[in-house]
């Protein structure tokens, strides 16, 4: 495994490989690496000739200075974990060697931004969006995977390949999470052993809704999640969305739809979480 640093390095690895007939499978990830990038990992180390991952923490991203100053950097423990799983190339460039300039270029996606991740983080899309082109057009691969853990994002990154006709399939896997339900993230290591205790209610919380959905109509599912969890101490909700799958608009009434995503967003003990489920309700 070779660890890149260079666009440039990159770029003729990439040529070398795609003229001789490879197959490239890519993870784009923020590094601070656990289960669930590893089974990104493993699928494109399957499905592909060759697999290369990104780590780079993509200041552009983050509309919270401090989220961006205390998000996890441990890229020589990650390194030796992507070394035990059949990952070819780690590119782990520095923010001046993504962003040589200034990006004045601005993505819109419409009425995905408007709602949950688009709406509580202004400019969020945009920056994912940027790196995102950015690193497609550097690592040209054949196949890119995402994690449902980040649905939003996954609609984001669909209309961006298909808007900009990028060659190529996106991969989305489902989310990864701890014996105790919560959802594997890099953000997690910043709680303590009590707050991840508590952090284990939202998807114990998302449970609760999904057995309720037929039962009950939407305002009072949402209603009933807030009360759930302001009782939970250090968490601090900032939304609960039925919402479309694929598009992410809130659904106000689940009789007419086949599949719902249950998605949530709260912060504990200060570290802002997010999760979801698919629920497909002719199972419930
Ligand atoms: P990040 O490093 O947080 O930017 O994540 C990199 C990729 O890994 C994204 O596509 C995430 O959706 C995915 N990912 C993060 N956490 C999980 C998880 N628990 N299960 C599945 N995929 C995940």
């Amino acid at each position: 495994m070779e660890v890149i640093e260079q666009v440039a390095s990159l770029r003729a690895i990439v040529h070398a490989l795609r003229c001789s007939g490879k197959r490239i499978g890519f993870v784009p990830t923020m590094g601070a690496l656990h289960e669930g990038h590893l089974q990104l990992l493993r699928t494109s180390a399957r499905e592909n000739d060759v697999t290369i991952c990104s780590i780079f923490v993509n200041p552009t991203q983050f509309n919270n200075a401090s989220d961006y100053r205390l998000y996890p950097r441990t890229l020589e423990q990650d390194t030796s974990l992507l070394q035990t799983i059949g990952c070819d190339y780690v590119f782990a460039p520095t923010a001046e060697e993504v962003y040589p300039k200034q990006t004045l270029l601005t993505f819109s996606f419409g009425a995905l931004e408007t709602v949950m991740e688009g709406a509580q983080r202004p400019g969020h899309f945009n920056g994912v969006a940027i790196v995102v082109a950015k690193l497609f057009n550097i690592v040209q691969p054949h196949k890119a995977y995402f994690g449902q853990k980040d649905l939003q994002q996954v609609a984001v990154v669909r209309q961006l390949v298909q808007t900009l006709s990028f060659d190529l399939e996106v991969v989305c896997m489902p989310t990864v999470r701890e014996e105790s339900g919560l959802a594997m993230s890099s953000r997690n290591k910043r709680l303590n052993d009590v707050q991840r205790g508590l952090a284990t209610q939202l998807y114990k919380v998302l449970q609760l809704a999904r057995r309720d959905l037929k039962q009950k109509p939407v305002p009072t599912i949402k209603h009933e999640v807030a009360h759930y969890l302001q009782q939970v101490e250090e968490l601090e909700l900032e939304y609960f969305e039925v919402a479309d799958p694929l598009t992410l608009q809130p659904v106000a009434d689940v009789s007419s739809s086949e599949e719902v995503a249950l998605c949530i967003a709260a912060f504990v003990g200060g570290v802002r979480l997010i999760d979801n489920i698919l629920v497909n309700l002719k199972e419930v």
